[in-house]
């Protein structure tokens, strides 16, 4: 099938990236409208309805300065009866605008006795039908379209019309071949009663019923995930190639080991983590594993065990986190838990002098630092290790599929092992991280209390700051998360440097008031950080740089401002700075009264504020990290998440990745038996699907670079 004819619409489609006819029918209807006899048509409902033309009026309706305001009217009927469509325009009183508008669809000019596709908005008042009218079609003389048939609505840009493109794709769905290659085996099919190819793109475009379509739309869906998934299920199993691992098996009881030099004991659902981390590393292919655990669920301590098990091996291992201060911190975490085991434990950051950068290169190439923290700087400069056996990378999201492969091209192939504090929804990590394994750390460790969350309009904010003072007379420390700023850095520490002077000169002068963002110098921020933890500033005037990491059990207040700016995860990665001590912890929310959670929304407001408040009411109603990921990804769209489009992955088009975990689960299971007995998909049936597979590689290398 060749390119698209030339029109001027089929140009505009290009934005949408549809250019070839198969681009077209891989354009599936965002929507239906049933098609309806005249005489049944729904006070309400959208329809079509296949009817004649009849007479045609047109009123004025009113006239402004320069245009005049006409309504169309046009009457059409079929053998149930007759109904009028209406329409309004504002044409130009002069000129070639006033033309063209006379010329669209708008102007009903269909002459009489004309078939026509006629949709829109039926309103029934006693016995009359009217319609406001928003597309028609001219029909063939042969062309039937039966009642109950579901009409498409296509995803459109400005200047196309439904009625444009509908015939086109009716076309091309006539004069595909009887025979059409089907990517899916037919054996595949059979086993997943799923339909054909042809029959699913002739239902998903012009349904004869509800099934048809739920029918279509899962086969294509399959279709979807099952191309992901086989190059998932291919990259994995060219990184898991028998024998080009590392085994490592662990030297007596890690779990005791930690517990000796730890204040408590471990969680179950950290040991059971650690054994299958243990697992891994003591195979000979490489370890890939993802380990999600909320926010304060310890998996700093799994890290841990993995090092344990690495040392006692004699292999170093590397931990590397999204920013400075994140690596400081684990290397003050990682060296108090470590040292009294006798590991040595080295921070490499920017900051450090060339001297002792030079002494600390040279303790990692002779293998006397056995656990190096840094960020990811530490992989890309290429330090040379003596034997690098682990690399352990925290909070992945931020860190991003490029990296991971760049470490993978490092020539020898270290276990990995890969921790993030986002819980990811069940669906995206079988798409984005669906090469990895994964282990779900699902239980806090005891004593935890939840943080109280609220919500405060802005001039309520002054009740926000007298309970950071009465918390702080109470001993307590708390966070002022100031508004955030992401179009530029600069902006973002200006922000912050001037609230945290009005916080200190007019809110709080009696406290102590600490200033941290990311613009700062890493010895600067760690100053900041230091004096917090130790109790020595009261509040912490901070940007998000305190989102992730950061554990001082003494804080008890998050205050976030202008919190219609963040995104859920991100608040929820805040809100887990606190309620990690004795004390109850509390969330405070502040946004201008337009962000109201439970306030009606007037019609027509803006998609943002809705959206706003929707984050904000998660967040009050919710405190399951897995439950407010999972509606995120329903609020934001998995393009969104977690910048799947980075990733090179594909806007899933009919499948909907929060609502369809059933149909990807079968997919994923029925790619990864695939590749299992034909992993490169050569066989004749499966060369289809191998075609489509490899372009889709091939579009995710470009995109991850
Ligand atoms: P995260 O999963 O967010 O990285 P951390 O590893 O930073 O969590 O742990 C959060 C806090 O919980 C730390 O103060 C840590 O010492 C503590 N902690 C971890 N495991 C346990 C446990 N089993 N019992 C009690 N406290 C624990
Ligand atoms: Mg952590």
């Amino acid at each position: 099938m060749g390119r698209l004819k030339r029109a001027g619409w089929v140009k505009k489609l290009g934005k949408l990236g549809v250019e070839t006819n198969w681009d077209l029918l891989y354009h599936f209807p965002r929507d239906y409208a049933p098609v309806r006899r005249i005489a049944d048509l729904a006070d309400g409902e959208r329809a079509a309805v296949a009817c004649e033309a009849g007479e045609r009026e047109e009123t004025l309706v009113r006239q402004g300065r320069g245009f005049r305001l006409i309504r169309y009217a046009l009457r059409v009927s079929d053998d149930s009866g007759e109904a009028w469509v209406a329409s309004f325009a504002r044409v130009p009183r002069r000129g070639q605008r006033s033309k063209a508008i006379a010329g669209s669809p708008l102007a009903l000019n269909y002459p009489e006795g004309k078939r026509l596709l006629i949709e829109g908005t039926v309103r029934r008042t006693g016995g009359l039908i009217e319609m406001q009218f928003s597309g028609a079609e001219r029909l063939g003389e042969e062309e039937e379209l039966a009642p109950g048939t579901l009409l498409p609505i296509y995803p459109l840009t400005d200047g196309v019309y439904q009625g444009q493109v509908r015939p086109v794709v009716r076309r091309l769905l006539r004069e595909l071949p009887e025979e059409l290659p089907d990517p899916l085996p037919g054996r595949l099919r059979k086993r997943h009663k799923l339909a054909g190819l042809r029959e699913a793109l002739g239902s998903i475009h012009w349904p004869r019923s509800e099934e048809a379509r739920e029918a279509a739309r899962r086969r294509l869906a399959f279709e979807e995930f099952l191309t992901v998934q086989v190059a998932v299920a291919q990259r994995k199993r060219e990184m898991q190639e028998p024998g080009s691992g590392i085994s490592m098996r662990p030297r007596g009881d890690v779990v005791a080991e930690l517990e000796e030099v730890l204040p408590f004991r471990l969680t179950r659902a950290q040991q059971r983590v650690i054994a299958e981390v243990a697992g891994d590393m003591a195979a000979d292919t490489p370890m890939h594993r993802l380990i999600q655990g909320d926010v304060g669920s310890g998996k700093t301590v799994v890290a841990a065990g993995a090092l344990m098990i690495a040392r006692g091996n004699g292999y170093q291992a590397a931990v590397m986190a999204p920013t400075e201060l994140l690596a400081e911190q684990h290397y003050l975490v990682l060296s108090r838990m470590l040292a009294p085991l006798g590991v040595e434990v080295v921070l490499l950051t920017g900051s450090l002098r060339a001297g002792e950068r030079g002494r600390v290169y040279e303790r990692i190439a002779d293998g006397r630092a056995q656990v190096v923290l840094g960020t990811h700087a530490l992989i890309q400069e290429g330090v040379e290790f003596d034997r690098l056996g682990l690399v352990i990378v925290d909070e992945q999201h931020r860190f991003g599929v490029r990296q991971r492969a760049d470490l993978w091209t490092k020539g020898a192939r270290p276990d990995m092992l890969v921790m993030t504090a986002t819980p990811i929804p069940r669906t995206l990590a079988m798409t984005v991280y669906g090469d990895l394994e994964i282990s779900i750390l699902d239980e806090m460790p005891p004593g935890r209390r939840p943080v109280k969350t609220s919500w405060l309009p802005l001039e309520r904010q002054k009740e926000a700051y007298e309970f950071v003072r009465r918390e702080v007379g109470e001993g307590r420390q708390a966070y002022v998360v100031c508004p955030l700023i992401e179009e530029s850095e600069k902006l973002q520490a200006e922000a912050a440097t001037a609230l945290s002077e009005e916080l200190q000169e007019q809110v709080f002068p009696e406290l102590r008031v600490g200033l941290l963002h990311g613009g700062m110098g890493v010895s600067d921020k760690d100053g900041v950080m230091e004096m917090f933890r130790r109790g020595e500033t009261d509040v912490l005037c901070a940007t998000t740089v305190v989102e992730v990491g950061v554990d001082v059990p003494n804080a008890t207040v998050m205050l976030v401002l202008n919190v219609e700016r963040f995104g859920l995860a991100q608040l929820h990665q805040l809100r887990g700075r606190v309620g990690r001590g004795a004390h109850e912890s509390h969330c405070i929310l502040v946004s201008d009264r337009r962000y109201e959670p439970s306030g009606k929304l007037a019609p027509g407001a803006e998609e943002s504020l809705g959206q706003a408040r929707r984050r904000i009411t998660v967040l009050l109603e919710e405190s399951d990290g897995f439950a407010i990921a999972d509606q995120d990804l329903l609020l934001r769209g998995p393009g969104e998440f977690y910048g799947t489009r980075q990733h090179g992955l594909p806007d899933f088009r009919l499948a909907q990745v929060a609502r369809d975990v059933g149909i990807l689960e079968e997919a994923r299971e029925a790619a990864f038996e695939m590749v299992g007995q034909d992993p490169m998909l050569e066989r004749e049936e499966n060369a289809g699907l191998g075609a489509r597979v490899s372009a889709l590689r091939a579009r995710m290398a470009k995109a991850v670079g």
